[in-house]
C-alpha cells in the first residue's frame, strides 16, 4: 500500500502556474509540501497529530518517505494520507470546484488513516482468530 501510494505521487509531474499561490510552476513537490496551502495543510495536521512532515529533497522527495533514516515507518502511511487529501484538494481546485479549508482537507486525511488502521486491525485479528 504504501509503495504504491508513493508510486502514484511521484508519477505526476510538473504542471504550469500554481493556481494557489502563483508560484511559476507547480510541481507535484511544491503542491504537496512548498505551497502556501500546503504549509496551512501540515501546520494544522502536525497540531492534531504531533507529525512533522520530514526534510525532503525536492529530487529525492518520493525516495526519502520510504527511507526510515527520514521517515519513521509509523509515520509513513499517516502523512501519505495527508499528501493525498492535499493533492485531492488541489485537483478539485484546479478542476474548477470549491477549495476547501485546510482544516477540512486535514480532516479528511486522519479519518481516511483512521480507515486503513482499523481495516488493517480487523484482518489482523481475523488471522489470529483462525
Ligand atoms: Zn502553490
Amino acid at each position: 500500500m504504501t509503495l504504491y501510494l508513493v508510486e502514484q505521487i511521484s508519477i505526476i509531474d510538473i504542471l504550469d502556474m500554481c493556481g494557489f499561490c502563483g508560484n511559476d510552476e507547480e510541481s507535484t513537490y511544491h503542491a504537496l509540501t512548498q505551497c502556501t496551502y500546503a504549509i496551512t495543510f501540515w501546520a494544522k495536521f502536525k497540531s492534531l497529530t504531533g507529525i512533522k512532515v520530514p526534510k525532503l529533497n525536492p529530487r529525492t522527495w518520493t525516495r526519502d518517505l520510504l527511507d526510515t533514516s527520514c521517515c519513521k515507518d509509523r509515520y509513513r502511511e499517516v502523512i501519505l494520507c495527508g499528501m493525498w487529501s492535499l493533492w485531492n484538494a488541489r485537483n478539485d481546485r484546479r478542476h474548477r470546484k470549491s477549495l476547501i479549508e485546510s482544516r477540512l482537507a486535514v480532516e479528511w486525511a486522519l479519518k481516511a488513516c483512521f480507515h486503513l488502521s482499523t481495516g488493517s486491525q480487523t484482518l489482523e485479528d481475523r488471522r489470529q482468530s483462525t
